[in-house]
């Protein structure tokens, strides 16, 4: 750096590219100058260095950002590419650590340009002067710049006396605690937010939580309190301005500085640590959003695990245990954090050979899961920078799990918000090795209803069955490992229940209905007694059922529907035959995916896909789905750059058809396991257009020609995107499409234009809306003038209310979770073709879902 004169300062470019507008990047936080002003940069090779002398200032963990402030004490933050925070780390190597001082030009990070570029959704690299009130203007040079040599731009400072002058007299001000509402916390985009209201005021403000503060002008300072979701923090100010500036900044954190955060349940929310104790209540107490249903007593939820359950409550908090926020000695506490971890990794060892040996392969991944979580050099680096600061080791690496589930939590989407759940377990665990602190309940009641905000898989892996007859969380969805824990040990359960549930008193008395995904308060012993009874007629209706499992499934006129299993592998197809299936209608094959650090070869699916057709009976069908995933479900392994709208991404064949290898060697190994007994079936995901299909159909034809089995593995579609089914005339046209099979999740979801995992939408993403039952329906007939089958392997073919009318509209096989094969068999044996045409033809007629589901009312089923 040169400073010209007191008033202006050079800064060098940091890297050699092109310069682009700041007002340029598409990503609105720095477009609108919210982090700060300055410019960025294209780059053409991966060096960043110093535009100024100074001092590094910060060090993100994940390498990706770095700031350093110069003499005169601006605060320069370089942002490599956007997003890259995500990439935790990976392509890039810093050179500098915090709080070392360096030369205008000297290195700072490298980083992997084309590895990165892949990875990231651009490469664009902002270099922004955070704290603007030292600014009057910043003046970037246009063109090609060289890095550590070129001026980039040149500041202007603002005359000291204006950047501090104040008229007036200055006064103190405080505000009241302030719980942060934001689901991830004070991370990038509300900080900023904070930190532009805070420089509309001259006063001197400081945001503190406990004994911690940072100053609210800047932009690393309060990201480096890393303030979490349910903390508390005060604003104070000093200065003329200090009380306006405390009330605008108050109000901003509690309306959840531009983002939307879910309502908090009076006197703290969902916790977490340093938390807030949450208030045990029986009587209403007052909450902005009010109950969702309209009633104080009903708690309305997703079902994660059908069933009924009467109990009392028992809340389940994993905030309890104290930790010291400072300790002495760093290399003591880098090595308790160690030997932590060495024993919870023994521990999960264990208890992943336990699930193998009493439950299932499936269960046991999760704990090999959380075995690799703690080898994640992210979540350990997180921990080791604030053991380095001073903390100790249960301080830093609560913050760092934390942080790093918060992170997860924060990417919106259901398979990665499972994953936060992990890391919140899994760090719990080593947190009680490292504290010895155990935050368990003890022996629990009989009946009990178990309420959370979450439930680890280690919770429900270690629940007593005999004591808990059902759970309630506020986080979680339908495909959260918890549920699927849920449904295989048969526990009712309901996800997504409104946050009030959580100031439910412990010995409340509740009936659970893990079905209809409601929690209900204010029963009354003769209500309980009547549940009971009716609790005893489902269990002798369940008995009936089970006993006639293995019946065919046929309507009173002898109309025959399929039944057949939804899996994720090799037990479930096992496990589906002991439930009556008839095949297996979809093999998520994602999940021999998922849980690996490696693409699985060609030859281990081979054994997966072989194993799974020789559990069923000879003959049966087995489809077997290409892999699903893409924006919203990531693969470590596969490169596929973060997304805006992930669901409307690279997801599903698009996939597939951008990396054609991964699909042809899993085409390949299902054409390798098609003389293992069943009869093999390729389903493409996510099909919108005839060339998708042509194209993915090519693929799979090229493949075929060069094995022998080229007439054993016929080929589909899933039907989930409201194109295929509008055009089934078209696409059963399509040569060599032999089925379809209709994902209702997804199709719902895309038909209303709602995220099925949308916390405020989901309930509403009802498969019964009778725009997505006209569109089975019309697609349903069209496919049969051609001759060609039309599956439903979507949750609703899993709902015997919805059975009828599916069978009514032309369905020919129901694809249903394993435990409600027997339910779906019996309850097409209890009606007869025309009634059931009589119902789809008024559902489709219908105006609300609720209209649908009150033709087939549930005790009837
Ligand atoms: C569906 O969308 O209905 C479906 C079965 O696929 P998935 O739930 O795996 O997206
Ligand atoms: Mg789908």
């Amino acid at each position: 750096m040169s400073a010209e004169s007191t008033a202006r300062v050079s800064l060098r470019a940091p890297l050699t590219g092109v310069m682009v507008p700041i007002e340029d990047v598409p990503d609105p936080v720095f477009a609108r100058k919210m982090v700060g002003d300055g410019f960025s940069v294209d780059p053409l090779e991966g060096r960043l260095t110093s535009p100024v002398p100074g001092e590094v200032v910060d060090l993100q963990p994940s390498r990706h950002a770095i700031t350093v402030r110069s003499a005169e004490g601006l605060e320069i933050l370089m942002h490599i590419g956007l997003d890259t925070v995500r990439l935790g780390g990976d392509g890039f190597r810093a050179h500098v650590s915090e709080g070392q001082r360096v030369g205008a030009g000297d290195l700072l990070i490298d980083f992997d340009l084309d590895d990165v570029g892949r990875k990231a959704k651009s490469l664009l690299t902002q270099v922004v002067v955070t704290n603007t009130e030292l600014l009057s203007a910043i003046i970037p040079v246009t063109g090609l710049v060289s890095g550590g040599i070129d001026e980039a731009a040149v500041v202007e400072l603002k005359p000291l006396e204006e950047s501090t002058q104040e008229s007036g007299t200055a006064v103190d001000a405080a505000s009241d605690a302030l719980v942060v509402p934001n689901p991830t916390g004070l991370h990038a985009r509300p900080t900023a937010t904070l930190v532009a209201l805070a420089k509309q005021y001259r006063s001197d403000i400081q945001l503190r939580r406990g004994d911690d503060s940072a100053n609210a002008k800047s932009i690393v300072a309060i990201m480096s309190l890393a303030v979490a979701c349910g903390e508390k923090v005060v604003v104070t100010a000093h200065g003329t301005d200090a009380k306006e500036a405390v009330a605008a900044i108050s109000q901003g954190i509690r309306e959840g500085l531009g983002e939307d955060c879910p309502t908090l349940p009076s006197g703290g929310v969902v916790g977490t640590e340093d938390t807030i104790p949450i208030p045990t209540i029986t009587e209403p107490v007052a909450e902005t959003a009010g109950p969702r249903s309209g009633d104080w007593n009903l708690l309305l939820g997703a079902s994660a695990s059908p069933g009924l359950g009467i109990g009392r409550v028992v809340q389940l908090h994993h905030e309890d245990i104290v930790v010291e926020e400072f300790a002495e000695d760093r290399h003591k506490e880098r090595r308790k954090l160690n030997s932590a971890i060495d024993r919870a990794l023994l521990d999960l060892s264990a208890l992943q050979k336990r699930m193998s040996e009493e439950a299932s392969e499936e269960k046991a991944a999760i704990f090999a899961a959380h075995q690799e979580i703690l080898g994640d050099p992210e979540l350990l680096d997180l921990a080791a920078s604030a053991i380095d600061k001073g903390k100790s080791a249960a301080f830093a690496w609560r913050g760092a799990f934390n942080a790093f589930a918060d992170q997860l939590a924060g990417l919106k989407n259901e398979i990665l918000a499972g994953r936060a759940n992990d890391v919140r377990d899994v760090g719990q665990r080593v947190l009680e090795e490292l504290t010895g602190q155990r935050s368990e309940k003890g022996e629990l009641p009989e009946n009990t209803i178990l309420v959370a905000e979450e439930l680890t898989p280690s919770d429900t892996a270690q629940l007593d069955r005999s004591r808990v007859v059902g759970f309630a969380t506020t986080g979680g969805g339908a495909s959260s490992h918890v549920a699927i824990i849920a449904r295989s040990l048969d526990i009712p359960a309901v996800a997504g229940i409104e946050a009030r549930a959580l100031d439910i008193a412990d010995g409340t008395l509740v009936v659970l209905d893990g079905s209809k995904g409601t929690l209900r308060m204010g029963v009354t012993d003769e209500e309980v007694a009547r549940l009971r009874e009716k609790q005893a007629r489902m269990a002798e209706r369940k008995a009936v059922e089970e006993a006639a499992k293995d019946e065919p499934a046929v309507t009173t006129d002898g109309h025959r529907v399929t039944v057949v299993a939804n899996i994720g592998g090799v037990d479930d197809a096992v496990a589906s035959m002991d439930k009556g299936a008839e095949g297996v209608g979809l093999l998520r094959s994602e999940f021999v995916f998922m849980g690996r650090s490696t693409a699985p070869t060609e030859a281990e699916q081979t054994q997966i896909y072989t194993d799974c057709a020789k559990a069923l009976k000879p003959g049966q069908p087995l489809v077997i789905r290409t892999l699903d995933v893409g924006g919203d479900k990531p693969l470590a392994y596969l490169p596929i750059p973060a997304e805006e709208n992930p669901f409307l991404g690279v997801r599903g064949i698009r996939v597939g058809l951008e990396q054609p290898e991964v699909l042809r060697t899993q085409i390949r190994a299902v054409l390798a396991s098609s003389d293992a007994g069943a009869k093999l079936h390729v389903m493409f995901p996510m099909i919108a257009t005839i060339d998708d299909w042509r194209r993915a159909k090519q693929i799979f034809d090229e493949e075929r020609s060069k094995v022998a089995a080229w007439d054993r593995v016929s080929v589909g579609i899933m039907m989930e995107v409201p194109s295929v089914a509008v055009m089934a005339r078209q696409f059963a046209a399509e040569d060599g499409c032999d089925f379809f099979s209709v994902g209702t999740n997804d199709l719902t979801s895309y038909t209303l234009a709602m995220d099925r995992g949308h916390p405020k939408l989901a309930s509403q993403v009802d498969p019964c809306n009778p725009a997505v039952l006209a569109l089975i329906g019309q697609a349903a007939e069209a496919l049969h003038e051609r001759g060609k089958w039309l599956g439903v392997c979507g949750g609703v073919a899993s709902d015997p209310q919805a059975v009828p009318i599916l069978v009514g509209l032309g369905v020919d096989e129901l694809s249903c979770s394993i435990p409600a094969i027997p339910s779906v068999k019996a309850a097409v044996r209890a009606y007869d073709l025309s009634t059931c045409r009589a119902l789809a033809e008024k559902a489709v007629n219908c105006a609300t879902p609720a209209e649908v589901r009150a033709l087939v009312p549930v005790d009837e089923v």
